[in-house]
C-alpha cells in the first residue's frame, strides 16, 4: 500500500467513519479506512437495541453496525486493520503513521469516537471483568437470576439497566442526583419493571469481592450515610471520553479533550477534520455521527478543490 497519495484517510469505522467513506467513495476519492478494531461500527456494536434511528425502530445495534459496514463493502472501501500513533501535517501533504506504515494522504478525517469513562471507586480496577463491566450487552449474560447494579442516570445507564432486568433477579441503578438525565421515554420503561430499584442520591465508594464482585459500600450524598448492597455484577455507565490520538501539529481540543470542529468538521489544522463523538458537539448519537461523516467530506471536497 506504500506510495499512493490518498486524497482521503478516514481514522475510525463507527457509523461516523463508514458514513464519510460511503460518502467519500461516491464522491470518487481515493481513500482508505483505517480501524483499530478487527470489526466495523464502534459503540453501536454493543448496543442491544437502537430505538431512535429513523427507519429503523427495535434495530440490534451489532445488526445495524454490520449493515453499516456491508454498504461501505459494497462500494469498495479498502479498510485496514492498525493502531494510528501520529498525523504529521506538512504543507499540502499529510502523514498518518501507524506501527507498520506511512500512508500519504491529502486530508484526513478524524473519526475515533469515545469510550467509556472509569468510575474511578475503590476495587473498580482490581474486579475489572471480574464482576466489573463496562457493557451490559456484551457481558450481561453471566448475570442472570443475580443482582446487579448499574451506575450512572444517563441513556446508557438506564438502557442497561432495562436490559439486565430482562433477565437479571434484581437490579439496583445507583444515581448521584434525584432526577435521571436520560430521555423520558427510557425512564418510562425503566419505571414499569418491578425488579429495578433506583437508589437516589447515593455514589458508589467501593467494589468490594475477593476473585469476583461480591459487594458495594454506598455514600449518600444527601446524609453522608454509609450502606452496603450485596450485588453480584457492577455496570459502569458515567459517561465517555473522547478517543483522540498523538498527532502532530494537533488539532485544538476542549477541556475535555474532544477536538475542536463545527459541523462542518473542520479542525484547526488544514486538511485534518473530525467526525462524529470524538468532536466538540451538542448530540453524541448514531443519527448525528452518521451526518458528521458526510459533512465532513463535503469540507473534504471543498478543500481539495480549493488546494489544487
Ligand atoms: P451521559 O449522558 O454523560 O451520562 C452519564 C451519567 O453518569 C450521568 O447521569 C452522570 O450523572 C453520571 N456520572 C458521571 N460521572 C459520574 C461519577 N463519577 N459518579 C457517578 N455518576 C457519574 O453518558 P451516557 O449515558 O454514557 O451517554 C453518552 C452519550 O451517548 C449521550 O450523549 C447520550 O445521549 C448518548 N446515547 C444516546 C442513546 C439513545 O438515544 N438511545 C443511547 C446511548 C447513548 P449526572 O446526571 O449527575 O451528571
Amino acid at each position: 500500500m506504500r506510495g499512493i497519495m490518498y486524497d482521503l484517510i478516514i481514522i475510525g469505522s463507527g457509523p461516523a467513519g463508514l458514513s464519510a467513506a460511503v460518502y467519500g467513495k461516491r464522491a470518487g476519492l481515493e481513500l482508505l479506512v483505517i480501524e483499530q478494531s478487527n470489526m466495523s461500527g464502534g459503540q453501536v456494536l454493543n448496543t442491544y437495541e437502537v430505538d431512535n434511528y429513523l427507519g429503523m425502530q427495535g434495530m440490534n445495534g451489532f445488526d445495524m453496525g454490520m449493515q453499516f459496514r456491508a454498504h461501505a463493502d459494497k462500494l469498495g472501501v479498502s479498510f485496514i486493520e492498525e493502531t494510528v500513533s501520529k498525523i504529521e501535517s506538512g504543507e499540502k501533504v499529510l502523514a498518518v503513521v501507524t506501527e507498520n506504515n506511512r500512508f500519504e494522504t491529502k486530508t484526513v478525517i478524524i473519526a475515533t469516537g469515545a469510550a467509556h469513562a472509569k468510575l474511578g471507586a475503590a476495587g473498580e480496577e482490581e474486579l475489572s471483568g471480574m464482576g466489573v463491566s463496562y457493557c451490559a450487552t456484551c457481558d450481561g449474560a453471566f448475570f442472570k437470576n443475580r443482582t446487579v447494579a448499574v451506575i450512572g442516570g444517563g441513556d446508557v445507564a438506564v438502557e442497561d439497566a432495562v436490559f439486565l432486568a430482562r433477565t437479571c433477579k434484581k437490579v439496583y441503578l445507583v444515581h448521584r442526583r434525584d432526577e435521571l438525565r436520560a430521555a423520558n421515554i427510557l425512564q418510562e420503561k425503566l419505571k414499569e419493571l418491578p425488579n429495578v430499584e433506583i437508589l437516589w442520591n447515593h455514589i458508589v465508594t467501593k467494589i468490594e469481592g475477593k476473585d469476583q464482585v461480591e459487594g458495594m459500600k454506598l455514600q449518600n450524598t444527601k446524609d453522608q450515610t454509609e450502606t452496603t448492597k450485596e450485588i453480584d455484577g457492577v455496570f459502569i455507565a458515567v459517561g465517555i471520553r473522547p478517543n483522540t490520538i498523538n498527532i502532530e501539529g494537533m488539532p485544538e481540543r476542549d477541556e475535555n479533550g474532544y477536538i475542536k470542529a463545527g459541523e462542518d468538521g473542520k479542525t484547526s489544522v488544514k486538511g485534518i477534520f473530525a467526525a462524529g463523538d470524538v468532536r466538540t458537539k451538542r448530540l453524541r448519537q448514531i443519527i448525528t455521527a452518521v451526518a458528521d461523516g458526510a459533512n465532513a467530506v463535503t469540507s473534504v471536497q471543498e478543500y481539495l478543490l480549493e488546494s489544487q
